[in-house]
């Protein structure tokens, strides 16, 4: 039950977006989107708004749970929002450690880069990615420690991730943009489109 051998030619948006999750909660997900109440759902899930809108301020809210969580990792180098990074690919993704050659040493360089988006998501999405972030100051990898130690931050953290990869499916789809990779089938007129929370009209 646990691998989905599904050969459709091209997965559909929540396949994507939720690529190695159970294929009745794909499903559901594609449902939701299909019927444009992804907005709605995740407005109900997710109504909390939080006020952290600079790096300085991301700085002062990571390092609160650094301390609350992770005293004795090392000290943070840099904490900010970075408008180039995208989220599934390469935060929720597959890991790069960034490392620095310095004559013969290797350094690490602890940092936290948030992608910009989290500026306007819900509270406890940015509390999701940042205790994901964190996690990443101990594992490396996305393995067992490393999500034990997000559940312990975040007891909620699993679905929140779930609800994360809902999110960031419908920014994409509100926002139709052409640079989200291969050619998808766009969304069809249902009879309007969902609500956009702070989307563009019609040009
Ligand atoms: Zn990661």
């Amino acid at each position: 039950m646990t691998s989905p051998h599904l050969a459709s030619p091209s997965p559909s948006p929540a396949a994507r977006f939720l690529a190695g999750y159970a294929p009745e909660l794909i499903s559901q997900a594609e449902t939701l989107r299909l019927e444009g109440r992804l907005g709605d759902y995740l407005a109900r899930r997710l109504p909390e708004p939080h006020q952290v809108r600079s790096d300085a301020a991301l700085f002062d809210y990571v390092q609160a749970l650094k301390t609350r969580h992770l005293r004795n990792a090392e000290p943070l180098q840099h904490v900010g929002f970075d408008a180039k990074l995208r989220v599934l690919q390469q935060a929720l993704g597959t890991h790069t450690r960034r490392t620095q050659v310095q004559g013969s040493r290797l350094k690490m360089r602890r940092e936290i880069r948030i992608a910009s988006l989290f500026r306007e998501a819900p509270a406890a999405l940015l509390r999701m990615i940042v205790v994901h972030e964190l996690a990443h100051l101990r594992e490396l990898d996305h393995n067992k420690a490393f999500y034990q130690l997000c559940q312990h931050m975040e007891p909620d953290y699993a679905q929140l991730e779930f609800d994360l990869r809902l999110y960031l499916m419908h920014a994409e789809e509100s926002k139709c943009g052409p640079s989200a990779g291969p050619p998808q089938a766009g969304p069809r007129p249902l009879g309007g489109p969902p609500d956009v929370p702070g989307g563009r009209g019609a040009p």
